[in-house]
């Protein structure tokens, strides 16, 4: 079984989780998520999670070694054989650097790797984040661009939704500065070995699904 792993890159907003949730449906892979594995362990207060929401909740990064942990325990489980699909990890060089351990591994067992940018500007981001809204169980809506049927309330498990602390415009602009300044070395890198995937996210959902199912079958992925 040939294992797929795609990382997925963009801006905060950019609507990566929500191609990340997409295609890990379309290759019938699982979704990790840095964001909501962390957001889980805050929920279950655990040691780690309570570590981990005192830079969360600043929109700071958790430190390298929280997220190793969690990281390399999901890496290791038996859903993610035939692949999986990243969100949020890695976010920076040292991070990448620690995956890529994995990852070499993989490749040289004939698995596929790429890098998938979903690329937007900072204004549409900014537009964006402020009418983001979340569900705990990992579902995220947008009241202008993807609404719920019912609003406040999530599709899946009719939960109310929330806004994310790290989404007020504060918060945000830091977010954006951090994301430019740790996110270029890392794209660098899978462009330079000629595995990163860049799809326009500036267009409507369904456009970017089109263009991101294209370019995944021009690189076999499909
Ligand atoms: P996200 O849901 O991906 O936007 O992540 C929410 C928050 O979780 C971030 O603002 C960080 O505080 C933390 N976080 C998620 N992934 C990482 C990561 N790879 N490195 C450090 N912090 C992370």
């Amino acid at each position: 079984m040939k294992q797929t792993i795609l990382i997925f890159f963009g801006a905060p907003g950019s609507g990566k989780g929500t191609q990340a949730i997409r295609i890990s449906k379309v290759l019938n892979v699982p979704m990790i998520s840095t964001g909501d594995l962390l957001r889980r362990e805050i929920e279950k207060d655990t040691p780690l999670g309570k570590e981990a929401e005192k830079f969360m909740e600043k929109g700071r990064l958790v430190p390298d070694v929280l997220l190793e942990k969690i990281v390399d325990k999901r890496m290791h489980c038996t859903d993610v054989k035939r692949g999986a699909i990243l969100d949020g990890y890695p976010r920076k060089e040292s991070q990448q650097k620690h995956l890529l351990k994995h990852l070499n591994k993989i490749i040289a067992n004939g698995g596929e790797v790429f890098g998938v940018l979903i690329d937007v500007t900072d204004k549409a981001v900014k537009k964006r984040l402020t009418s983001r809204r979340v569900c705990l169980c990992g579902a995220v809506y947008n009241t202008v661009t993807k609404p719920p049927k019912v609003a406040g309330r999530c599709d899946i498990d009719k939960h109310k939704l929330i806004i994310r602390d790290d989404d007020t415009p504060a918060v945000v602009s830091d977010r954006l500065k951090l994301y430019h300044q740790l996110i270029k070395p890392l794209l660098d890198y899978w462009k330079q070995n000629d595995r990163l995937i860049v799809v326009n996210g500036e267009q409507g959902i369904e456009a970017v699904d089109t263009e991101m199912m294209s370019k995944l079958k021009e690189r076999g992925l499909l």
